[in-house]
């Protein structure tokens, strides 16, 4: 067991860089009080970076990500800084296929002693995670789309091994969970109806299924998914789906519980991680001090307990229960209560607040 981690730290743009402040003062408030240290180093890399030196994620950054034990990553991306092919500078993409970061992990809970969007009692009972295959998918066009004379095509591609180890990775964390007092309970989400990758995606979703005898399984199509994640987002326990599918599903799950400064994020490989919020760089409100840094510091948590669990070294995973036991605190006893939610608690507040309790 070691008492010092090194963590590569990639702030990144906009609002990235505000609530990365605040998630490391968290991160190391609970290391003090863990006894252990985490050894944060900042690299420049993302939208700004690619504006000003024409490199969005310079070879260093990246290496460090692979020499580092876990990666925390704020936001990148600026609206007005785009590629020759007009699309986004998006490097976290580019981290994603180079590390095979194939599992994107997105729980959503809610949290007492903020609102809950939806009116219905039982909405206060939410607690789910998005699994999303990170790799492939729609997502395998990028880099690969072709825009001819009048016509443009994006491919789409599903394998038996992509699809097989992230069955796998939500069938593991559906056990966790039971282990936990969860359901244990996977909901494949597809377009099995329509698309020959996907009645392929739902065969092998299946086939994997099989050795997981003590989770439950079904499938749902993912327009009556989109309908029914709003109608009774309580039912659920875990879903897995394809990459873009579970692109857009992220953000629908993140407003179930009050807004996209709560939904924390990681993507998991078999041998790197990297932590952070389902939030963009949101230029809206970049600058204002009103970003709500809570999704970034849950993701510090997920870090730890990844940590944890890869180390063996429970102290980690102590750490993480105690920054989500700070958040609770703080929204539970009225302390503080973010501009999301029609308060007047700034990112550095929030920061104070969680620090305090740990
Ligand atoms: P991306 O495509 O890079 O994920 P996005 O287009 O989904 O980004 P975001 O940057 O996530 O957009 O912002 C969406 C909306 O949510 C914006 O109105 C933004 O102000 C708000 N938002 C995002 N993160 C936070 C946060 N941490 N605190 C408060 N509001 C946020």
């Amino acid at each position: 067991m070691q008492a010092t981690y090194s963590i590569a730290v990639l702030p990144g743009d906009g609002i990235g860089t505000e609530v990365m402040a605040a998630a490391l003062a968290v991160l190391h408030a609970a290391g003090r009080r863990c006894g252990r240290r985490f050894d944060t180093v900042s690299h420049a890399a993302g939208a700004q970076h690619f504006a000003d030196t024409g490199v969005a994620l310079p070879d260093g950054a990246l290496d460090a990500c692979r020499t580092a034990d876990a990666i925390l990553f704020g936001a990148m991306g600026l609206p007005h800084v785009r590629g020759a092919d007009g699309t986004e500078v998006i490097p976290q993409l580019d981290i994603r296929f180079a590390l095979d970061l194939y599992a994107g992990v997105r729980p959503v809970r809610t949290w007492p002693g903020l609102p809950v969007p939806l009116a219905d009692p039982r909405a206060t009972g939410i607690d789910l995670v998005l699994v999303r295959e990170n790799t492939e998918g729609l997502f395998y066009a990028r880099g690969r789309g072709e825009v001819r004379a009048d016509e443009a095509v994006d491919p789409m591609k599903i394998t038996r091994r992509g699809t097989a180890r992230i069955a796998d990775f939500a069938l593991r964390l559906a056990q966790q969970r039971k282990a936990r007092g969860r359901p244990g309970h996977v909901t494949n989400v597809d377009k099995a109806n329509v698309f020959r990758s996907m009645a392929f995606w739902r065969q092998v979703v299946h086939e994997r299924a099989a050795a997981f005898p003590d989770v439950g399984l079904d499938d749902a199509y993912v327009d009556a998914m989109a309908l029914n994640l709003v109608a009774k987002p309580w039912q659920y326990d875990v879903l897995v789906t394809e990459n873009m599918f579970g692109d857009i599903l992220s953000d629908l799950i993140a407003s179930l519980v009050g807004g996209m400064g709560m939904a924390p994020s990681a993507d998991i490989g078999d041998r790197w991680a990297l932590f952070q919020p389902a939030h963009g760089t949101a230029p809206d409100i970049a600058g204002s001090g009103i970003a709500n840094p809570t999704a970034m510091m849950l993701s510090a948590a997920m870090m730890l307990e990844w940590l944890a669990a890869r180390h063996a070294d429970s102290a980690l995973a102590d750490a993480a229960l105690a920054i989500e036991d700070a958040v609770r605190q703080c929204f539970a006893q009225g302390v503080v209560r973010p501009f999301e939610f029609g308060g007047r608690s700034g990112t550095a507040d929030i920061a104070a607040a969680v620090q305090e309790r740990l």
